[in-house]
């Protein structure tokens, strides 16, 4: 039998972290197995329906690498695949439930249905409607009263079912209530859409979140009704923020946008959330999308929550990032480079040698470079504070020396201003940290640069390079 497995969002935004968890999870139990991957779109719910978000889900699958082989785009014969457009469908399989026993019209109004709270409050339908007589519900059918179609669940028993990822999980019957299948507008809700599309579009693993683990006896109870076969469920824990809380799209920061914001590359993410609720047996971390593909496993899967770590995340984007050449670093850099103080004033190319082996994220760069246009000269302070080594009057001496020697070079390569720098070195007799420290200081008066004076030189070139040696030793000496 081939393995078919969807993906099911609903438009209502961005893509959380954890959605795009699950569909990659589906993706690659699909792959692994030689089998499809489905996309469909829920958007049942008109409340929730956010402009857009369908293209966001496009969007983002497509740059995940994520590439599914049927859904609204990729007819694949048992669509349609947007869920808007099967209301007449799920009516149908309704009214065929209803003839089965699985579900009933309900008529009650919303001050019956307020009535029915219990002393904590609860609302549990009491099946009320299940008395009707055949004649009486289609009078009320003939005669207009707005209704719904709730599913009929046995009173006693215990409904059960083996999860892939969490064991048998067993649910009294008694403990479930008779949910609405069909609203009075006639759409269906998720509890009823899920069943009938993922038999029609003949799934045959439901991986989703975990969310969904307690009410899939529910589900069964359907197909078992219908003489369905029931799919293979895979629950997947949640993703945390912290040991105790979820991470939630109200704390923001948790979308698949956020993060290509901030400077994450695509492969580090995707590789990222892969590892967030599994692992593969050989513990390896930093994996491509093929190597994900080839080790997923469902035996990896945890069962409890795991923690975005964004320390860890960072980390393993900086694993990318030195991967890149410097074409490639500029391309993915430059809305990043744009945002800072340097935009457009130097060689883009020179920067990302230097930034490649030293950020982790892209948003990195702004602070990274903008000392460049922050320069106001020499920090004198470095050489009144006693307790470092810093010696004034040898700086002076130093920038004396160096200033002539770099006016009268054109040649602002790497290899030549070492050239230069350690024969003010050898003939002064100085410390080597002391002399290229100096000269860093004075061209860039940061502390903390990414790279050092020989670079700092040749991204600032000649003209600006003496200028600000001469203006550092003006400083340094008044
Ligand atoms: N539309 C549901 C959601 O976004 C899908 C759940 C499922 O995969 O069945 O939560």
């Amino acid at each position: 039998m081939e393995v078919r497995t969807r993906f099911a969002p609903s438009p209502t935004g961005f893509m959380h972290v954890g959605n795009l968890r699950t569909c990659l999870y589906g993706y690659l139990f699909a792959k692994k197995n030689n089998g499809k991957f489905i996309l469909r779109i829920e958007d049942t719910d008109q409340e929730r329906y956010v402009e857009g978000a369908v293209e966001i889900i496009y969007n983002t699958l497509k740059k995940a690498g994520i590439e599914h082989d049927e859904g609204p785009d990729k007819d694949g014969g048992v669509g349609p695949y947007i869920q808007s457009e099967r209301k007449a469908i799920y009516l149908e399989y309704a009214k065929k439930l209803v003839e089965l026993g699985g579900a009933y019209y309900c008529f009650c109004d919303k001050e019956r249905l307020d009535s029915l709270a219990g002393e904590n409050g609860i609302k549990k339908y009491d099946k009320h409607c299940m008395n009707l007589t055949p004649e009486q519900v289609q009078q009320k059918l003939a005669s207009g009263v707005p209704y719904v179609i709730r599913q009929n669940i046995p009173q006693d028993g215990v409904s059960s079912y083996n999860d892939m990822v969490f064991g048998e999980i067993a649910v009294p019957n008694a403990d479930m209530e008779d949910g609405i299948l069909i609203k009075s507008d006639g759409m269906p809700t998720y509890n009823f859409a899920n069943v009938v599309d993922d038999h029609l579009m003949n799934i045959t693993h439901v991986i989703r979140g975990m969310e969904y683990l307690s009410s899939t006896p529910k589900y069964n109870l359907m197909y078992d009704k219908f003489g369905w076969e029931r799919p293979q469920y895979m629950h997947l824990p949640p993703i945390m923020r912290d040991a105790t809380h979820k991470l939630s799209k109200r704390h923001g920061d948790a979308n698949f946008e956020d993060f290509l914001e901030k400077g994450y590359l695509v492969p580090a993410i995707v590789n990222y959330i892969a590892l967030l609720g599994w692992a593969p047996s050989d513990n390896r971390e930093k994996m491509s999308m093929a190597e994900l593909m080839d080790a997923f496993d469902i035996k990896g899967i945890s069962k409890s929550g795991s923690i975005l770590d964004e320390a860890k995340m960072k980390w393993l984007n900086s694993q990318y990032i030195k991967e890149l050449s410097e074409d490639e670093f500029v391309a993915l850099a430059k809305p990043f480079f744009e945002k800072s103080k340097a935009a457009g004033k130097y060689d883009y190319k020179k920067l990302a040698k230097l930034l490649i082996p030293r950020v982790e994220i892209l948003s990195d760069i702004p602070s990274k470079i903008d000392f460049l246009e922050e320069f106001e000269g020499y920090d004198k302070e470095l050489y009144e504070n006693k307790k470092n080594k810093m010696d004034k009057q040898i700086a002076v001496e130093i920038l004396e020396k160096c200033i002539p020697k770099f006016e009268q070079t054109d040649d602002y390569s790497e290899e030549n201003l070492q050239a230069i720098i350690s024969e003010i070195i050898e003939q002064g007799g100085y410390k080597k940290g002391q002399v290229f420290l100096t000269i860093r200081l004075a061209l860039t008066g940061a502390q903390m640069t990414p790279g050092g004076a020989t670079e700092m030189a040749d991204l600032l070139g000649k003209q600006e390079t003496v200028r600000r040696l001469k203006y550092s030793l003006e400083y340094l000496k008044g």
